[in-house]
């Protein structure tokens, strides 16, 4: 045990190390969620397997209460959860939009019966959530969406068009904002769930520039959804909608803390530029690029970790989730940016034996990255909550 250490929290490290060294198969090792992959291979017998044990553990929600699935545990420990499997380079099998923005959002917002019915699925990673939010009228202003959802007697009818639903092709269930008053903007809106398996729901998927189809066009057509999985009062889904995108921003903006460990520009830098007599890396400007980079990085992890030790454990998100997501996309689009100029021509290849994996991941990685700064509420969007909300500048535009 280091010396100094908290005993209970290193018998916690202790049981959770040999935990993962019991339950983790060693060919799974260095792979990611396949959940969170474009092309979703069905996951194989060890994949499922691990999943199964993590979720009944309740280990990929480490902190939602046991109640419903969870773990009840503290951020302290979920964080020794984190740092233990990336120890044994073993993943999280439970992840998406469930865990990320529905689940937290149900656990403030929902009904007794809805978190006992919604959140034991996602801890256990058996349900995938997507996002019915932006349609072809409504992204920035989302609050004019047209969608209409009617009552008809004991469930509700939804009728529209949503758009760039990411995962739509691969859902179970969608949460999604709807209108149910056409006189009022905001105070018009509700939050549904419906299943995504009924007849009234058509996806089509949509090519990005990246090569992959991760988003669809959602069309609605009388889609049923059940009284009871209205989240919220009816006409009062703009605030839990709100709530749910800080979440989403949260989550987007801990990508940063993920990438900053494990990304090494500098070597690649020496391995691709070359080296000077003293063994630096030749090229001073680029050095001094990369170094810059370094240190946003180095500033916007202390950041954030600031951020959650001033919140005490208390993991709830605020206004300042937009900051942190501006920072944190920019800083990994500026890394791509710099990974590309790194490679020269090997920084260009789509495909082919000319090119390694990592060349060709890191020319994907670049252009999928584009698009960070869009979800989740574009960067300009942002700027005027920050501007708002954090700020107090007077209120200049309608959006958000
Ligand atoms: C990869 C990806 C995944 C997505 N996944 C989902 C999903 O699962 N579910 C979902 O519902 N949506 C999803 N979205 C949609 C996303 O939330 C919207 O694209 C985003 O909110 C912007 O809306 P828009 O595309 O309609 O752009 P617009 O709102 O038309 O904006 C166009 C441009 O105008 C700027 N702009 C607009 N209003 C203002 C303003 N008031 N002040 C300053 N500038 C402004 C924007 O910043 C942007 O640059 C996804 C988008 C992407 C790219």
């Amino acid at each position: 045990m280091v010396e100094g250490a908290d005993p209970i929290i290193e018998a916690f490290r202790q049981e959770v190390r040999e935990w993962v060294q019991a339950n983790f198969p060693p060919d799974l090792k260095g792979l990611g969620n396949p959940i969170t992959l474009e092309e979703r291979p069905a996951p194989t017998e060890e994949q499922t397997e691990w999943r199964k044990v993590v979720g009944e553990k309740g280990w990929g929600t480490p902190t939602w209460p046991a109640a419903y699935g969870g773990a009840d545990l503290s951020s302290g420990q979920a964080r020794i959860i984190q740092q233990e499997f990336a120890r044994a380079r073993a993943y999280n099998p439970i992840g998406g939009m469930g865990v990320m923005m529905f689940g937290p959002t149900l656990l403030e917002y929902g009904t007794e019966q809805q978190k006992l019915e919604h959140l034991r699925p996602i801890c256990r990673g058996e349900v995938q959530w997507c996002q019915g939010y932006s349609e072809p009228g409504a992204g920035s202003d989302l609050a004019s969406l047209q969608t209409r959802c009617e009552d008809n007697g004991d469930h509700y009818l939804i009728n529209g068009q949503k758009i760039w639903t990411s995962g739509a092709q691969w859902a179970d269930w969608c949460f999604c904002l709807v209108r149910t008053d056409t006189t009022k903007k905001h105070e018009g809106i509700s939050f549904v769930l419906f299943t995504m398996h009924q007849p009234g729901v058509e996806v089509r998927p949509i090519k990005l520039i990246a090569g992959s189809s991760p988003f669809c066009e959602t069309f609605l057509t009388n889609v049923r959804a059940e009284k009871k999985d209205l989240v919220g009062p009816l006409n009062a889904g703009w605030t839990i909608g709100k709530r749910l995108l800080q979440h989403e921003r949260s989550s987007i903006s801990s990508m940063g803390n993920a990438l900053g460990g494990s990304a090494a520009l500098p070597d690649l830098a020496k391995a691709y530029v070359g080296v000077d007599a003293q063994g630096q890396l030749a090229d001073s400007d680029l050095r001094t690029r990369i170094v810059s980079n370094e240190m946003d990085g180095r500033a916007f992890q202390q950041t954030a970790m600031r951020a959650m030790a001033e919140a005490k454990g208390k993991t709830d998100p605020s206004a300042a989730t937009s900051i942190m997501k501006n920072a944190g996309t920019r800083w990994i689009q500026d890394r791509s940016e710099l990974t590309l100029e790194i490679m020269g021509h090997q920084g260009l290849g789509w495909a082919g034996e000319d090119f390694t994996s990592v060349e060709l991941d890191a020319v994907r990685g670049w252009l999928g990255g584009k698009a960070s700064t869009i979800y989740g509420g574009s960067q300009e969007v942002q700027n005027n909550i920050i501007s708002k909300r954090i700020l107090g500048l007077p209120d200049l535009t309608a959006a958000n």
